[in-house]
């Protein structure tokens, strides 16, 4: 569970070709990172995954699945929103239970999937705080619960560290590689930052313009560059 494939997909907004066509396939339980300068095109390829944009043509599979159709609550993908997207209001436990109520899903699977959760997040202590009684990486780490309860087939993040400050942004990197050991499930992972993408990525995707310049793994990229644009942007290995 957790196989991608993107088969000549393209995107376009009026009548600018933002994704021209486009080839991928993630394998299963991958760490996937989309590297590439801002604007290049990496949230809209992570939407098109996550169904939140149509694409104009070509076609996604998941698990073997014509997945182009299907709306983002069916297609089995959590997308990690940053953490500025939790409710204040309510309590983490709450927060972390918002998807699987809003699917009607039985309270004691519910019990069940955020026990679990909160025990692989260090949470477990916190399930009866709100938000703002949390540190950033907590309330980061309830953001990352709130995905996995809903035992995806990956999880899909666009730039969820970004509002964070430096330090905190290292310690939550390490968490999330700790946790994508943990689960093996696939992650797909946006990013502007090649540190990021060279410290957690099992393969790099750098993208320029809506394209892909290369994929590989960080040691083949920096290894082998294809070209200027991926020596330049790629720069030094961890
Ligand atoms: P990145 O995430 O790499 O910064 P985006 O995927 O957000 O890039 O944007 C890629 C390109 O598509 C940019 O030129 C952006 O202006 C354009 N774009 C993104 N979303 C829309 C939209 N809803 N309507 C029109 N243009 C868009
Ligand atoms: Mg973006």
């Amino acid at each position: 569970m957790g196989r991608i494939t993107l088969d000549k997909i393209t995107k376009k907004f009026g009548d600018v070709e933002v994704i021209p066509p486009l080839d991928l396939t993630i394998n299963d339980g991958e760490f996937v990172v989309f590297v590439g300068p801002s604007g290049c095109g990496k949230s809209t390829l992570l939407r098109l995954i996550a169904g939140l944009e149509d694409v104009s043509g070509g076609e996604i599979r998941i698990d073997g699945s014509d997945a182009t159709m299907v709306p983002p609550a069916k297609r089995g993908l959590a997308m990690v929103f940053q953490s500025y997207a939790l409710y204040p209001h309510m309590t983490v436990r709450k927060n972390i239970a918002f998807p699987l109520r809003m699917a009607g899903m039985d309270p004691a699977e519910q019990d069940r999937r955020i026990t679990a959760a909160a025990d692989v997040l260090n949470l477990t202590d916190y399930l009866d705080r709100r938000p703002g009684q949390l540190s950033g990486g907590q309330r980061q780490r309830v953001a990352i619960g709130r995905a996995i309860v809903r035992e995806p087939a990956a999880f899909l993040f666009d730039e969820p560290l970004s509002n964070l400050d430096a330090a905190l942004r290292v310690g939550m990197r390490l968490e999330i590689s700790e946790l994508h050991k943990r689960l093996k499930t696939t992650m797909i992972y946006v990013t502007h930052d090649q540190v990021e993408a060279m410290t957690m990525a099992d393969k790099i995707v750098v993208l320029r313009a809506g394209h892909i310049e290369q994929v590989g793994s960080p040691l083949e990229l920096y290894r082998a560059p294809r070209n200027l644009f991926v020596a330049g942007f790629i720069g030094s290995p961890k």
